[in-house]
């Protein structure tokens, strides 16, 4: 497995295993790699003859007040995971390798699906996703590229890029890998002391609890929201930013569920804000 800062050395690596004939499968991250970002990184080791994992910490993603400074790190463990997984090359940039001097190019998904949820409490954060992996599409032409459902936002933005822009690459959209508890893993879990971890858990809990009450015959949005609204607000630490019935693709909010829906929320915990969802098909 290689280590690579550089843009022309990156791109000579993927160019001669393309010339060998060898698929490319990138997945994206922004390091301090859990399971989750392994089982992308396995998944496009099993889809793909060649993998490169990215990862950068995208200054434009964060908002003023976030934790770009504080986001965690561990290139140490990254390179292990990532050469466990089966990687090929880890590309891991420098921000002025990615953003040159003078920068001034945006890609912008515009509307309603990068303005709610997430987009809502996070303005310009959407923004600063789809520029960097249009540059990291530039940049690798890869066949595939591997996301998480875990940012099912994330995923929806992406896939409407892809498909207003003619990026020829495939999107794979990949599983929620939760601990053996619910919680979706995630690497900003690491800012949870020890109850606001057991508080958390009211997220996965409450999600499971609307999936069996789906599969039991609940179609009604409301009665879900309200549903999931009760449990949280019984935990004092966890407070709301949202809770949506959504469709998958669109992100258009939905008053009774029917096809491939999205129950998405997201809170803030002590300094952790924390997402999670699950979909439903009725
Ligand atoms: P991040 O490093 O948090 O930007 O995440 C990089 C990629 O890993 C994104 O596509 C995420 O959706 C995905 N990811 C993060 N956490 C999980 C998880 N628990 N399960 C599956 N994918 C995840």
């Amino acid at each position: 497995m290689k280590i690579i800062k550089t843009i022309d050395e990156v791109r000579t690596e993927v160019k001669s295993a393309k010339q060998n004939g060898k698929s490319v499968g990138l997945v994206p991250t922004m390091g301090f790699l859990h399971e989750g970002h392994q089982y992308l990184m396995e998944r496009a080791k099993e889809e793909n003859d060649f993998v490169v994992v990215s990862i950068f910490v995208n200054p434009t993603q964060f908002g003023p007040g976030e934790d770009l400074e504080s986001y965690p790190k561990d290139f140490d463990k990254d390179k292990n995971l990532c050469q466990g997984a089966g990687a090929d090359i880890i590309f891991a940039p420098e921000v002025d390798t990615i953003y040159n001097q003078g920068f001034n190019t945006y890609v912008d998904v515009e509307g309603d699906i990068t303005k709610k949820l997430c987009g809502k409490s996070r303005p310009g954060h959407f923004k600063g996703v789809t520029t960097v992996v249009s540059k990291l599409f530039n940049i690798l032409l890869p066949h595939r590229a591997y996301f998480g459902q875990k940012d099912a936002q994330q995923v929806a933005v992406i896939e409407k890029m892809v498909r207003d822009l003619n990026f020829d690459v495939e999107i794979i959209p990949c599983p929620i890998v939760r601990e053996a508890d619910g919680l979706a893993m995630s690497s900003r879990n690491i800012y949870l002391g020890d109850m606001e971890r057991k508080a958390a858990l009211v997220l996965s809990k409450s999600l499971f609890e609307v999936k069996d009450l789906i599969e039991k015959g609940e179609r009604n949005s409301k009665s879900i929201i309200e549903h999931i609204l009760t449990n949280i607000n019984s935990e004092p630490l966890v407070q709301i930013d949202y809770i949506e019935v959504v469709d998958k693709t669109t992100l258009e909010s939905v008053v009774e569920l029917q096809g491939d829906k999205l129950i998405a929320l997201a809170v803030k915990i002590g300094k952790a804000r924390l997402i999670d969802n699950i979909q439903v098909k009725v």
